[in-house]
This record gives C-alpha cells, structure tokens and sequence, in this order.
C-alpha cells in the first residue's frame, strides 16, 4: 500500500513512514492510495473473533509492506490485551438503537483505542530503525491522557503534551499528570486550547527544530488512528447482521476522525447506510451540510468540550477522496479558506456528500435533556459527547438500517454535567477516584514559542 498527500506536493510513502511523519511535508494529510477491499465472503469470516484479530485482518492491506502480518498481529494483541471489557468495543441496546461502547480503554474515552495501537507501532517501527522521536501534542482533555497512557515508559519515545491551564477538567487534568514517567512531560500553557494547537503546529512548521527534534503526532492527523479505528465499524456491522444488512452509524464529531474511519470502512466494503455527522453548537460541518458553504465562527465552549473545534482537519481527507483526488486544487481552495474564512463547496462534491453523510446539531440544552431521559427511561448514564450522539441520531426518520451511536466517553470522565443532568451523584470506578490521591507533575509556560521550544529541547534531552 502507498499513501499520498491530500495537497498532492510529498513524496508517496508507505505505511512505516506515514506513521512517524504525521502531517505530510505540503501541508496535507496522508491518504491510501486506493481503498482496500474487503469482500462479503472475508466480512462473514470476521464475525465472532476476538477484537486483535479483527484488527489484524482488517488493517494488514494498509501496513502492508511496512509490518508483516504476524508482526502486527502481535502489536493488536498487545494493544487491546488491557481493556477492561473483553470485546474490546460492546454493542449494547438503547430502545430502538444501539450504542458502541468505545469507552473500555485504560482512559476511558474512545481515544484509547487508536492510541493503544499507535503506542505499540511506534515503539516497534522505532526499534527496528534505531531511531528516537519527540511527540509533541495538544489536547483539550482527552487525547493527552490517551496518548500518555500509551507511550509512558516506551523505548524511543519522548512526549510533551500541551495542555491549556485551567481549562481542561479536574479528572482529565489527574490522568495525564500523575503519570510518573521518565518520557513523558505535561506542559499547561496560559492559553487557550487552540493556543496549544497553534503552538504544535508552529512547532511542526519549523523545518530545522522538526528534523533536529525528529518530532511525530498523535493527533488525527496521523493515519494510523484513522486506520485503527476504522476496525469498530467492522465488528458493530458484524454484530448487527452485516454483511446482509445495513447499518447506520451516528457520531459525535470534532475533527472528523472518526468519521472518517466510517467512510473509510464503507468504502473498504462494510455495508453502511448512512453516516451521521453529530456536532454541538460548534457546529461549521452541519451548516456547511445544509448550505453548501463553510463557515468559520469563533469557538464557543460545550458541555462536550472534545467537539469544541472550528476546522475539523480529517474533512480534507474526505474532500480529497470526494473531489477525485486533486491534490493541487484542494491545496489552493484550503489557502482561501484560512484566508478568507468561507468556501463554496463545489455542487458535485456537495452532492455526493448529502447521499452519503447527513450532518446536524444538539444545544447544550438537548444534551442535558438526553442524558436525563435516557437515564429516566433505561437508567443508564451517558456521557456529554454520546448525548450529542443520541439527540441527533433521535431526529432521523425511521429507517430499516440499524442505527448504531457512537458512545465515545465513559460518563465518569464528565460527572458534572451528567449530576446536572440527572440529578444523581455516583461513585468514580476506582481507576479514576484514586487519581486525587497521588501527586501531579507539570510544568507551566506562557503562551511563547520560543520558550515552548527550548523546554522541549531541555526535556527530551
Ligand atoms: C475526541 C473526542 C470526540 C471527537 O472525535 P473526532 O475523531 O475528533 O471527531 C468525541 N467524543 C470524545 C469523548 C472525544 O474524546
């Protein structure tokens, strides 16, 4: 398999150097170079297996030839080995539709799923080339804790996690900073989350502090968390009767990486009606479903601050695929739009898009109410994200696809708006209520690149 950039100017690379290269040198983002097929006869072999095995049929064509299939076969065991449900991602019923429970990983949010795999692929790919790299990320919440539970104590491996002071919540702030470990690094900026990603990408854009540093990502930007996740969509559509019926998925979306491992998983084959696009009020991807242009507004803070973003970056991958492929043109159309703030989506592209996709909102205000009608009606808790999730999937007409919600965080991980919510204060698993007890290493910076840069050359030293 080789990949290509979405602006068409970096070099075709394959599944290794995609992997450790993160953002493509032209600016865009990796992409398979055609999607791999999965045929109905491999779809009903894959039903009933455990969830490592899935995950080592399903994206061997991608890493393929970079990582043998026995090879990878051994990272996915390892990855999902410490998931605390035994089918790594549970379909369970919610009245008429489902949920997949994306939430098992050691942090608790759906995040760990792809950055378990990524941890193991990264300490394996580094090992064979003798090579050390420098992660540098941002986070408003739960990418840090996932990435730092997958690389803590990794050969190879230094990881300096941004994060904006005060900004992010008490429980997720405890998971990333009572990590003792010698490689990873908690810096809170004084800032903003877009502060920090803005910091991160300053970083990436310094081509001399890029190569000295030898610096990756964890962020969706990385095709490997795409791929990884693009397995859940098998195993769900297995469990709700593919590969002779169609399922619709709904999910809560920020920058579009998991919904794209959606369209990715469709594409590859698995029979998906729709893709539910699922946004709160920051919601650019659904207007620009309804309107045919993109807007961008400034950030407004959520109740579901994973999705509190403004450019979901994985909507270049798929506009890429949609527009045929033109790398230069999406190049020249992105540019305006970081200048200009608008795009006219192109009719055709549009057109394309309303079969496949349909995109829509909840308030803050259908959230809470969700999460206390679910709660009423099944007495199970949900979290913010899965409830925007809910709200939207509620409001399609019926259909005969299954309908399958993404729940893509533990409701502890958010306890004050589901006590809003429901009116009921529950215990933390111990997991996470023993955080406060331990002590909490971080460092605090003012929202300066050059001093962010030399505290990442002082650490990692
Ligand atoms: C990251 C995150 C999302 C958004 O996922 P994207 O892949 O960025 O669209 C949704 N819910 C939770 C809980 C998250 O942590």
């Amino acid at each position: 398999m080789r990949y290509e950039s979405t602006r068409g100017g970096a070099p075709v690379l394959q599944f290794s150097d995609v992997l450790l290269e993160g953002l493509a040198s032209d600016g865009g983002l990796y992409v398979p170079k055609q999607w791999p097929l999965i045929t109905k006869t491999e779809l009903r072999s894959l039903a009933n297996i455990p969830y490592a095995e899935v995950a080592q049929r399903v994206l061997a064509p991608l890493v393929d030839p970079s990582i043998s299939f026995e090879t990878l076969g051994e990272l996915t065991h390892r990855a999902y080995a410490n998931f605390r449900h035994e089918e790594v991602a549970p379909v369970v019923e919610l009245g008429e539709s489902f949920l997949v429970e994306l939430h098992w990983g050691p942090t608790f949010s759906f995040k760990d799923i792809a950055l378990q795999l990524l941890g193991q692929l990264f300490e394996h790919e580094l090992e064979r080339r003798d090579k050390k790299i420098t992660i540098v990320g941002a986070t408003s919440g739960d990418t840090g804790s996932a990435a730092i539970e997958a690389c803590k104590d990794r050969a190879g491996i230094e990881l300096v996690m941004l994060h904006p002071r005060g900004r992010v919540s008490e429980i997720q702030r405890l998971q990333m900073t009572t990590v003792e470990s010698s490689n990873i690094h908690n810096v809170a900026i004084d800032g903003t989350f877009d502060d920090c990603q803005d910091l991160v990408k300053a970083m990436f854009a310094q081509e001399k502090f890029r190569s000295e540093m030898s610096l990756a990502a964890v962020n969706s930007i990385n095709w490997a968390r795409v791929a990884a996740q693009s397995v859940y969509y098998v195993t769900t559509a297995l469990k709700l009767g593919a590969p002779d019926k169609k399922v619709s998925f709904c999910v809560p979306t920020g920058n579009f990486g998991n919904v794209m491992a959606g369209y990715m998983a469709s594409q590859m084959g698995v029979p998906i009606e729709r893709l539910i696009v699922a946004s709160n009020h920051n919601d650019i991807l659904s207007r620009a479903y309804q309107t045919g242009t993109m807007s961008m507004e400034p950030v407004r803070p959520s109740l579901s601050p994973a999705m509190d973003i403004q450019v979901s970056s994985n909507f270049e991958r798929l506009l890429f695929d949609l527009s045929e492929r033109n790398g230069p043109e999406l190049a020249e159309q992105i540019k305006e739009f970081r200048r200009s703030g608008s795009w006219v989506l192109n009719p055709e592209i549009l057109k394309i898009l309303r079969t496949k996709f349909i995109a829509d909102r909840a308030s803050d205000e259908q959230v809470l109410s969700t999460i206390r009608q679910v709660y009423q009606k099944t007495g199970v808790l949900v979290d913010p994200h899965t409830a925007v999730g809910i709200s939207v999937a509620e409001r399609q007409p019926p259909s005969s696809a299954a309908m399958a919600i993404m729940s893509t965080a533990h409701p502890a991980k958010f306890p004050d708006a589901v006590t809003e919510a429901t009116g009921s204060v529950f215990d933390l698993p111990p997991e996470l209520s023993s955080l406060s007890s331990l002590s909490e290493t971080c460092d605090f910076l003012p929202n300066n690149l050059n001093l962010v840069m030399d505290h990442v050359r002082e650490v990692t030293k």
